[in-house]
């Protein structure tokens, strides 16, 4: 049992430079394993050639004199741009030797609400495009520099708008600026007696504008909440006029319009603050690992803890591929028995999680599983956040390498857990795929459904073979019925499937909502609609 008393951020990702994590007895296994001839630098690394700025002088004065004259704030410097050409999908990543991607031609950095604003007014004067930029950490093309016909698109970085505005005691609420990553929120936060406890694998380094225009979820999101579900009030700056929405815990007044604005991906404006609800800092954190028979025995668990309860805060049940994988790597259970590994946990006041932990243990006994202890819970956590520098070398090693993420009822789960493995395995026939997945967030009408897919790596075309197994999946779950992302977002990759998931009148409503509030058409062009 842990028991801990402060947030720890040293649990983000590992820094670069560290040892390797794949060494060469991984490298030759995985060459043998996936019958991979060579392997090379990972194509992350390959360095982007960035051409002259297209900002017009009178463009870039402008944008300049929206940042309070602060001409040093317009940044057209090439590395800077070439860190703001994508986000960090494996397609984001291949593409960068493939087919070298556009690359913003300034990156902007205002300071405040005002600010935001003004340099919108600038950018629909101009014809320039906008792409807010959080931590860059999109997985599904939401921060590319897609000018949508516009001859300039700058990159509007939040980093600037970084601080905790204000912390009610009181009603437990927090305002935080957009730009706030997620170890500078729990910092500052920390330093109040407060945690907002929101952690997605990301969490190093994504923002909380990135978490509002992207409902993204973390850890402890089947306890705590999802991300739009902690959400009280947001601030947003659009072209022609500021929202200011969420004034009461509770209302009816009409249609929830802060849900509108939270996951429009910048397309309806930028979000310069939010206020979330906070937590005082745990006083007992307890995660545990347990093992299960099966996949089937695992969800019958989970399905009861969520609809009977005690809900736990962390849930996740990994499959046979994906406890297997975690045993070889060390990312989770070290128990060799087979099965599939439960991960539960709880935080906050001491009697609550003793209450629910002890709880949530009869029920596992009652199922079969077998306690494995805190340590195949902690061994998770430690291998969780080296998985994106993992992902990288991997890359390195000639692999294919990538997580999709879908939601649907219990009912549905199984076949669509399923069904999903087979179109994988099938689109990326002969090259050796290994899908592996976990069930997390659950709700009481069912939960998200993560893949892992690992392939050997098509090198003559990279960015078609996964393109072509994307789209396979994303039409597997349209016909399906599931949603098309549980977290990840719309972006531009899932675009085009937008109207299975909304309909056409309601992909027109979302477009009326946009040519509303933006209507030059500036704010992430291709980002959640599709390109008209
Ligand atoms: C390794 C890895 C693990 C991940 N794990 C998770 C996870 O566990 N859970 C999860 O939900 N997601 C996860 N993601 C996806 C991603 O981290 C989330 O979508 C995150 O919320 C994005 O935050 P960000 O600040 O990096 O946003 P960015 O990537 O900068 O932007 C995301 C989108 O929102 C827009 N945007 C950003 N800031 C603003 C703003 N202030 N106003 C308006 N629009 C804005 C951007 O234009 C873009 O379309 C993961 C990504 C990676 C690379």
């Amino acid at each position: 049992m842990t028991s801990e008393n402060v947030f720890d951020p040293a649990s983000a990702w590992l820094p670069p430079g560290d040892a390797p994590l794949v060494g060469d007895e991984l490298r030759a296994l995985l060459k043998q394993a996936f019958a991979i001839e060579e392997g090379g630098p990972s194509p992350a690394a390959v360095a982007l050639e960035v051409g002259p700025s297209a900002l017009s002088e009178a463009a870039k004065a402008a944008l300049a004199a929206a940042v309070g004259g602060a001409s040093e704030q317009v940044v057209e410097d090439g590395a800077a741009r070439a860190a703001h050409a994508n986000g960090m999908s494996y397609l984001d990543l291949v593409r960068r030797s493939a087919q070298p991607p556009r690359v913003p031609d300034a990156i902007v950095l205002p300071a405040s609400h005002d600010e935001v604003g003004a340099v919108l007014r600038a950018c629909a004067e101009h014809g320039v495009a906008v792409v807010p930029f959080g931590g860059g950490t999109s997985v599904v093309g939401g921060v590319a520099p897609e000018p949508g016909g516009f001859a300039a698109v700058i990159a509007l970085d939040l980093a600037r708008l970084d601080q905790l505005v204000e912390v009610d005691e009181i009603s437990w609420t927090a305002t935080l600026e957009a730009g706030v990553t997620g170890p500078r929120a729990e910092e500052l936060l920390a330093a109040r007696g407060f945690t907002l406890g929101h952690v997605p694998q990301s969490f190093e380094r994504a923002t909380i504008g990135g978490y509002a225009a992207t409902r993204s979820s973390g850890q402890l999101s089947t306890g705590w909440g999802r991300f739009d579900a902690l959400v009280e009030r947001v601030r947003v700056a659009t072209p022609v006029g500021d929202l200011d929405l969420g004034r009461a815990p509770g209302s009816a007044a009409g249609p929830d319009l802060k849900q509108l604005v939270l996951g429009s991906e910048g397309a309806f404006g930028v979000v310069t603050s939010v206020t979330v609800r906070v937590r005082p800092t745990p006083e007992v954190r307890r995660h545990e690992g347990w093992r299960v028979a099966d996949l089937a025995a695992g969800v019958e668990v989970l399905r009861t803890l969520a609809q009977r309860g005690p809900r736990p805060d962390l849930a996740r049940l990994s499959d046979e591929v994906e406890t297997a994988m975690g045993v070889a790597t060390g990312g989770g259970g070290e128990d060799h028995a087979g099965g599939c590994l439960v991960l539960v946990g709880w935080e906050g006041f001491a009697d609550d999680v003793e209450r629910r932990a002890t709880a949530a243990t009869a029920i596992l006994e009652a199922a079969g599983a077998v306690p494995l202890g805190e340590q195949a819970a902690e061994s998770w956590r430690h291998g969780r956040f080296r998985a994106p520098r993992l992902r990288d070398e991997l890359l390195g090693a000639g692999l294919l390498i990538e997580t999709l993420e879908t939601a649907t009822s219990w009912r549905e789960l199984h076949n669509l857990h399923a069904r999903v493995g087979d179109v994988l395995r099938e689109a990326l026939d002969g090259s050796s795929p290994l899908v592996a997945c976990h069930v997390s967030h659950l709700y009481a009408a069912g939960a998200s459904l993560y893949f892992t897919v690992l392939a050997r790596r098509d090198a003559d075309d990279p960015v078609g073979q996964w393109t072509r197994a994307k789209a396979a999946v994303m039409d597997a779950l349209a016909a399906a019925g599931a949603t098309l992302t549980h977290h990840h977002a719309v972006g531009a990759d899932h675009a085009p499937w937008l109207a299975a998931e909304d309909g056409e009148l309601g992909v027109e409503l979302l477009r009326a909502v946009k040519d509303r509030v933006d209507p030059a058409g500036i704010l992430n062009p291709g980002k959640l609609l599709p390109l008209k």
